[in-house]
């Protein structure tokens, strides 16, 4: 006879996985609503590609490298 602990153990196992994981796809939609279609330094729109794979995306490539070769303006955007 398997041993009511075990089973409720089991369940609470499981109801904490699937809570974990709604969490996390609502932190990556988040991360995901919070990119930028338009790059904030020069307004070009960034490719749907690039914002999809950079969660909270909000610089082009262009403006990115610009960004982080020059101090100055990683000051004015970090
Ligand atoms: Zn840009």
């Amino acid at each position: 006879m398997t041993d009511p602990l075990d089973i409720a153990s089991e369940v609470e196992e499981a109801h904490r996985a699937a809570a974990l994981q709604v969490a996390l796809a609502n932190a990556r939609r988040q991360l995901h609503d919070n990119a930028s279609e338009l790059c904030v330094m020069c307004e070009d729109p960034i490719p749907a590609l690039r914002r999809a794979a950079i969660a909270g995306c909000r610089f082009c490539i262009d403006c990115q490298r610009r960004i982080e070769t020059n101090p100055e303006l990683r000051r004015r955007y970090a």
